[in-house]
């Protein structure tokens, strides 16, 4: 197929990217590189420096004739939310409606990178496609808006779009600024020999899912009918509990230090996956173990 990812220079679209051109996909990305990078990029693929916002973007999708579109370029970063919403609406809510009018132009399926933690907000117990949605920031607002606009496209013109909530990806390329990051603030602080910073007592709870299981499952969601789908792994993972799993993965013994709670921050996110399981066969393969000596081994000095 023909394949347009947005955001394909950065973190999870440079796995997606890889994971396209494994299966003869032609692909080319669309990215600005404001947090993603060129080297991320594999030379078989070409990259397109433009904004999705731009309204450039439906020329460049029609003269391609894409057929799909992976749609993950977004401002990904809840704080820049809070202190610049505006400028948060218009990469997330006004960049996917650009997305949307572009794939409308050729007739191309869009999948979008949406977020279960950011949109569920605190959750008791593992949460459903229909629990409650509960942002805490505008960074889960403006994703719930994406996803809305989506679902409103496949109403109005019987488009078949698709949105998956990701939990925490953490993985190989991860930006240690991104929404969830801490995997890679804590290699790459390993890495340096620093200490770790955990906050308050450590027992956040997590769901943490590895960036390959996360590129196999949006590919797979091409096959969907529209929907809405959470991509996690189920299990949750305390802080305290990832930073000695890090340690472990690094071949570390060292004490993390404990710093003040930080306002904002969730308790516990994590995701059920039941539908996804039954819906596009998929479930995840990595261990939480396993996933990060993978990722240790790209951090390693
Ligand atoms: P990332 O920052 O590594 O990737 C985002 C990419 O989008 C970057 O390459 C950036 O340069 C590009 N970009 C940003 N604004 C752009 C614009 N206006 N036009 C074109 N390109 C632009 O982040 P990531 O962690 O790979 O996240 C990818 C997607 O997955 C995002 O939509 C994010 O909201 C979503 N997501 C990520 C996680 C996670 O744990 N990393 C969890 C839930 C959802």
């Amino acid at each position: 197929m023909r394949m347009v990812v947005t955001g394909g220079a950065g973190f999870i679209g440079s796995h997606v990217v890889e994971a396209l051109l494994e299966r003869g996909d032609e692909v080319h990305v669309v990215d600005t590189l404001v947090s993603g990078k060129r080297e991320n990029v594999p030379v078989e693929a070409t990259l397109h420096e433009l904004d999705i916002r731009d309204e450039a973007l439906v020329a460049l999708v029609a003269e391609l004739g894409a057929e799909g579109i992976v749609h993950l370029a977004a401002q990904a970063d809840v704080r820049v939310s809070v202190a610049r919403p505006q400028l948060d609406a218009e990469v997330n809510v006004l960049g996917t409606l650009r997305v949307l009018e572009a794939a409308q132009g050729v007739g191309a399926k869009i999948v979008f990178a949406s977020t279960g933690g950011a949109i569920y907000g605190e959750c008791d117990a593992p949460a459903t496609e229909e629990s409650p949605r509960r942002p805490l920031a505008p960074y889960g607002t403006s994703k719930l808006c994406g996803e809305e606009y989506l679902a409103t496209y496949n109403r109005l013109y019987g488009s078949t779009h698709a949105a998956l909530r990701f939990a925490n990806v953490y993985g190989p390329r991860q930006n240690p600024h991104g929404e969830a990051g801490v995997v890679a603030i804590f290699f790459g602080l390993l890495a340096e020999g620093k200490q770790c910073k955990v906050f308050g007592t450590g027992g956040q709870q997590r769901d943490y899912v590895y960036v390959g299981d996360v590129a196999r499952a949006t590919l797979a969601a091409f096959g969907l009918d529209g929907g809405v789908l959470n991509i996690g792994t189920g299990r949750a993972t305390s802080d305290l509990e990832l930073y000695r799993a890090c340690c472990a993965a690094a071949g570390v013994e060292a004490e993390p230090l404990f710093a003040p709670a930080r306002l904002g921050d969730l308790q516990r996110s994590v995701l059920d996956i039941t539908l996804a399981g039954e819906l596009l066969g998929w479930a995840p393969e990595r261990s939480l173990e396993q996933g990060l000596a993978d990722t240790w081994a790209s951090f390693a000095p």
